[in-house]
Parts: structure tokens; C-alpha cells; sequence
């Protein structure tokens, strides 16, 4: 016994320097450097101060709603008729996903430093929406960076980010997607750094960033933990979250990475299938997604033969992104998670299928994790339990699935 090492946990990466394992760091210019240590010692004061973890508890439950249901999948389960699914309802929070419990947390972390001005990026929005919602209850100013493209293709989010006070500047550089977006937050935050927050959206970019926003997520897992053990009397055997940057998986495994018995499984998105390489499969496409820097870490990222950046496709904008947070590549080189994809189809049909037997419209980002659980429950037997974290509803994807629906892919 005296010679049996401690097992180290997992729970408490990264390491001073932003490390998780070969993952992570802070790969930005000098600019950014102050900025960055600047908030990682003001989290890591906040991170233990009991004032604002009340507040910030406080405004969860009476603003957010939480704690957010779970909710076992009765019809759903029976029809695919082995493993039994269950329902994290992050669809239920307000503003409809997940997003705002990192958006509401960074603002008053924003705050707590003195600033009165919050700058996002956003793709498709819905992190732009957390963000500008946030910045309204604070009373901040906000700015949004949105590619031009992106905002064409979502003048909803557009029009709600501006009934929320929130400033949409368009960005017409390079891409004119998300990508270029984040180029331009990161270069307003390094001219305004002083009254001026980064309220960054997944559990990506340099150090700080993919800890916090991880912490702040981590409410959906220690939730869901506890209400297994009240509903189901024990853990579940396995965790399916979608994966775009990585937050909403990497906060409902976070507190069961000391249950070994518990399985974690990511699912990028496939999009039309991994051979033509429309898609966003970073771990699932070994010959394009290739360690590399992107956006200030050291992670997977999809890339073509000269080392630039992949163009990626999904039909859910939320998993459309070339990189994945390191914690991740970290989980799977360790192979604590596993991690699958699940094509625009696959998503589509999970989609319908939770419609139709759950009375539940879910985003079409969180279809991919359950299209994943309806492929497992048909391979396992009826007394394992599936915990699928529904990031978010689909209310917002109704245009898209229509689209599908019209075309005949449904
Ligand atoms: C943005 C989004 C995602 C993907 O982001 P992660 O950081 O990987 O969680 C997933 N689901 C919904 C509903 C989203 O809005």
C-alpha cells in the first residue's frame, strides 16, 4: 500500500502554465499577454471568494432557471429498445442552450475586475444573443463580432442581439465567418483592454480561457450527477455531449472524471461524412485534423496539406469550427472519453425523432449526441443508463430543418 503512488485526478488540470498534458498554453502576442494574466489572477481570487459565487448562484437559479430537469427519454428509449436515455435539459435555460451560464459567469467576473464593456465573438449567434442578454441584465456595454457572411445567413440573432442593446459590428475580412470574427474581438480587447472584457464563447483559446469557461459549464455535470443519483438511485453508465468547441461536453464530464465506471463520449460533427471532408471532425478525420495553433492553443485542428486552415461544414453552425478545446485531445489521449461523429443526416433524423416521441424540438448541434444514443441503446442491454446532454432547442434551427425537410434529406 505505502508504495501504491496517489492517482493524481484529472480534475486538476490544466497546469500553471495552461497545460492539459501537450495541450493547451497561451500561444498569443505580447499585446494579449498582460490582458490574459491580468484575468487569470482575478479568476483565481474569484474562483474562492464566497460573495461571488453567491451571486453568481443566486442569478443561475432566479435568472437562468436552474437547476435545469433531467428528463428520462420514455418513448425514445423503447423505440430503439435496448439502453435506456436520459435528457440533461440545458434546452430549458434562458436563451435556450447552454451558452449563458459561461456568458452570465464571465460578465461578473468582467465586472468584479472593474470593466464595464464586454466584446464577443459569435458564428451563428446564439453565443452573440448569451452575451449581449448578459450585458443588458448587468447594465455593461457590449459589442459583437459577426462575419458578414454570418450574419446574412442568421438576421434573427442579428436583430435580437440589437433589441438587447448590444452594438453587431460586421467583419469583412478573410472568410467573413466566425474565424475572422475572433481575429477582430481579439484586436478590439488588445486596444480597449482596460474598461474592455473578452466574454470568449467555448472552452477554447489561450490560457485562462478553456478553465474558466469549463468551470462555469461544469454546473450542467455536478447537477446531472446529483439528480442520477436522486432519480435513478445511481450513475449512469455513459455521457454523450455534442462537440464544437468543447463546452457543453467538457461541463457535463467534468465532475464525473473521478467516476470510473462512468464512459464519456464527444460527437463531432460529420457532417455530409468524413471521405470528401465536409465536415467538422477534427478527431474523426485523421489525415486533416492534425495537432496545430489556432486561435491562441495548442489543440486539434483541421487543416489541409499546406497547413491552412480547413473550410468546415455542419448543418448545425454550432459545431462548425476547424479546432477543439485541449482539454478534450487531452481526454482522449488519455482515452478517459472517446470521441465519434454524427453526419448532417444522422442529426436530422434525431432530430425528428425526439420531436416525435418526446414532444422535444432539440438544437441541431445537441441532435448529433442523440443520434449517438439511439445508435448505442440498440447495442446495449435495457438496465444501462445513456445521459445525453440536450445543449440546447431548436427553435432557431427551424429554417434549416425546414430546408432539409423540402429538399427530401429528411
Ligand atoms: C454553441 C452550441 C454548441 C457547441 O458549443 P460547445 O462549446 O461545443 O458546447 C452546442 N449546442 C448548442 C445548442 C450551442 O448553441
Amino acid at each position: 500500500m505505502i508504495e501504491d503512488r496517489q492517482r493524481v485526478s484529472l480534475k486538476t488540470l490544466p497546469d500553471e502554465r495552461g497545460y492539459y498534458g501537450e495541450f493547451g498554453g497561451r500561444y498569443v502576442p505580447e499585446t494579449l499577454f498582460g490582458p490574459l494574466l491580468e484575468l487569470e489572477e482575478a479568476y483565481g481570487a474569484l474562483r474562492d471568494d464566497a460573495a461571488f459565487q453567491a451571486e453568481l448562484g443566486a442569478l443561475l437559479r432566479e435568472y437562468v432557471g436552474r437547476p435545469t430537469p433531467l428528463t428520462e427519454a420514455r418513448r425514445l428509449s423503447d423505440a430503439c429498445g435496448g439502453a435506456r436515455i436520459w435528457l440533461k435539459r440545458e434546452d430549458l435555460a434562458h436563451t435556450g442552450a447552454h451558452k449563458i451560464n459561461n456568458a452570465l459567469g464571465q460578465a461578473l467576473i468582467a465586472r468584479a475586475m472593474g470593466k464595464t464593456r464586454l466584446i464577443a465573438e459569435t458564428g451563428a449567434g446564439q453565443h452573440g444573443v448569451a452575451t449581449a442578454t448578459v450585458a443588458a441584465l448587468l447594465g455593461m456595454e457590449c459589442v459583437v463580432y459577426m462575419g458578414c457572411d454570418d450574419m446574412a445567413r442568421q438576421a434573427p440573432n442579428v436583430l435580437r442581439m440589437r433589441l438587447l442593446g448590444a452594438d453587431v459590428h460586421a467583419v469583412d475580412a478573410g472568410s467573413r465567418t466566425l474565424k475572422d470574427a475572433i481575429n477582430e474581438a481579439l484586436r478590439d480587447w488588445a486596444t480597449n483592454v482596460r474598461h474592455s472584457h473578452y466574454l470568449l464563447g467555448s472552452a477554447l483559446g489561450p490560457h485562462p480561457y478553456p478553465m474558466i469557461v469549463r468551470d462555469l459549464q461544469s454546473v450542467i455535470g455536478r447537477e446531472a450527477r446529483s439528480q442520477c443519483l436522486a432519480q435513478m438511485g445511481r450513475l449512469p453508465d455513459t455521457l454523450i455531449a455534442c462537440v464544437g468547441g468543447g463546452s457543453n461536453a467538457i461541463g457535463l464530464f467534468h465532475p464525473f472524471l473521478d467516476d470510473d465506471t462512468v464512459e464519456m463520449i464527444g460527437v463531432e460533427a460529420g457532417g455530409e461524412g468524413i471521405e470528401g471532408g465536409r465536415h467538422a471532425a477534427r478527431f474523426g478525420d485523421p489525415q486533416r485534423g492534425r495537432l496545430g495553433v489556432l486561435h491562441g492553443v495548442r489543440t486539434y485542428v483541421l487543416q489541409d496539406d499546406e497547413g491552412q486552415i480547413a473550410l468546415t461544414h455542419s448543418v448545425s453552425a454550432g459545431l462548425d469550427y476547424a479546432s477543439v478545446g485541449p482539454e478534450h485531445a487531452h481526454l482522449r489521449a488519455l482515452e478517459r472519453a472517446r470521441y465519434t461523429y454524427a453526419t448532417d443526416e444522422d442529426a436530422l433524423e434525431a432530430f425528428q425523432a425526439l420531436c416525435r416521441h418526446e414532444g422535444i424540438l432539440p438544437a441541431l448541434e445537441s441532435s448529433h449526441a442523440v443520434a449517438e444514443a439511439m445508435r448505442l441503446s440498440t447495442e446495449r442491454p435495457s438496465d444501462e443508463i445513456l445521459l445525453v446532454n440536450l445543449s440546447g432547442r431548436g427553435d432557431k434551427d427551424l429554417d434549416t430543418v425546414t430546408a432539409c425537410i423540402e429538399g427530401g434529406a429528411l
